[in-house]
């Protein structure tokens, strides 16, 4: 053993990355019998679905003017309809929410940690290992050969036969020197930073326009940032209660928590709903939206997803439309064919350059724009599944 390794640790897949991919994408690789390691950087499952405290789950659902929206409706069979009927027997949520066009899954609080929890447990053959963070990879030819992890000061080597990226930012192709899609800084989007609100007194669903025109006015007021005009707010589980999501650019990510402060006190001093208002808890983390992709053998467009487009090698269904939260105008939606989806073709999952890596979630190989429409949890937890069933299929070849 390499004298700088205090541990060896063998599996059929090591999974990078437990956020919603790469949680189900571990789990389906263990239902079909593969010995599973799932590795985390931070001390939580669900990565920023989980601390971005989300109450929607989208993508599981076609846009459809017309509506209503079945919850079992969804585009994707498997871990989509085990996320909807979790929640369902569990939390009593028995109908989709219409927003605009589209239908999301109310998502209540600690649902989303409790269903992921409840997944990997169900599983023996897939372990999982929190607080460990991937800093190395070593290639030989057209393979990836051992990683790499820290955890605790531990210095631990993994074996394996196949990798799936699901660390969000292709940390995979990074580390091994191999090609991956970068967001020119022009495109980037503005990043998320949450905020959940307690005691609101008379709230209702108006806050939802309240919010933003107050943040409006304290732009113009105050003489803030532009962006912060975009604020946004978004009821929580009653309506003493709520999340405010602020839209900052990433140049400005360590100006968070000044932001926050003003922008809450000057909301609270002109909403008589919020004048008790307190905050109880943030997201911690600036998140950005925009991720790298791992450069595979096909890159899915926004005309694929625009144009709905299908092909033979579809492994899942996409309908969200792509979602872009811009510095200039805010929020831009360009939708998907009306009761009409796309397929992500299992080429956007394998590596052009490398026969044992797999990408998933947030990171498949996709223009920007297409990523804009993936990036949502539905999508990416199907992602996730169609990676685990890649990986046993690659294995058994
Ligand atoms: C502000 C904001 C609001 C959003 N709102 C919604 C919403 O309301 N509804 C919705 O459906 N979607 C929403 N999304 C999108 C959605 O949350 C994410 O895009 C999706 O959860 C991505 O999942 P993922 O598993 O691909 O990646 P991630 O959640 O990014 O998970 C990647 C994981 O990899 C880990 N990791 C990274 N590097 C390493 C390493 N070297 N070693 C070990 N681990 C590593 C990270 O710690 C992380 O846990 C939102 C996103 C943002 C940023």
């Amino acid at each position: 053993m390499d004298k700088a390794v205090d541990k060896i640790i063998k599996c059929d897949v090591v999974v990078i990355g437990a956020g919603v991919s790469g949680v189900c994408a571990a789990v389906t690789a263990a239902r079909n019998g593969l010995k599973v390691l799932l590795v985390e950087k931070n001390n939580y499952l669900g990565g920023a679905a989980n601390k971005c405290m989300h109450k929607a789950v989208c993508g599981l659902y076609a846009n459809n003017q017309k509506g209503p929206c079945d919850v079992n409706d969804t585009l994707n069979k498997g871990i989509s309809q085990e996320l909807v009927h979790f929640l369902e027997s569990k939390y009593n949520i028995t109908e989709t929410k219409r927003i605009g066009k589209v239908f999301v899954l109310p998502l209540p609080d600690n649902s989303l940690a409790s269903f992921l929890t409840t997944l990997l447990d169900s599983q023996k053959n897939a372990i999982s290992s929190l607080n460990t963070e991937i800093y190395a990879i070593d290639k030989k030819g057209n393979q990836l050969s051992s990683l790499k992890a820290k955890k605790s000061g531990e210095s631990i080597s993994i074996e394996f036969k196949i990798v799936i990226d699901c660390s969000g930012d292709s940390v995979v192709s990074r580390l091994a020197g191999i090609p991956f899609l970068t967001v020119d800084k022009e495109k980037q989007q503005l990043c998320g930073y949450i905020a959940k609100v307690v005691k609101i007194e008379g709230g209702d669903e108006s806050l939802m326009i309240k919010v933003p025109y107050w943040a409006d006015k304290f732009v113009a007021l105050e003489g803030a940032p532009d962006f912060l005009k975009y604020t946004t707010y978004i009821q929580g589980d009653t309506l003493e209660e709520g999340y405010l999501k602020m839209n900052i650019p990433h140049s400005s990510r360590n100006l968070k928590e000044e932001y926050l402060t003003k922008i809450f006190q000057f909301i609270t001093g002109h909403l008589q709903e919020m004048k008790n208002a307190q905050i109880e808890k943030t997201s911690e983390e600036v998140f950005a939206r925009d991720s790298s992709g791992t450069a595979g053998e096909y890159v899915l467009t926004e005309e694929d997803v625009l144009g709905a487009r299908k092909f033979d090698d579809g492994v899942i269904r996409g309908a969200w439309p792509i979602e872009q939260w811009l510095e200039e105008k805010g929020t831009c939606y360009k939708y998907v064919k009306e009761n009409d989806y796309y397929e992500i073709p299992k080429r956007c999952l394998k590596s052009k350059t490398i026969s044992n890596l797999i990408s998933s979630g947030k990171c498949i190989s996709a223009s920007h724009e297409a990523v804009g429409s993936i990036r949502v949890m539905g999508t990416c937890m199907s992602l996730g599944e169609a990676s685990g069933s890649l990986a046993s299929e690659m294995i058994r070849r």
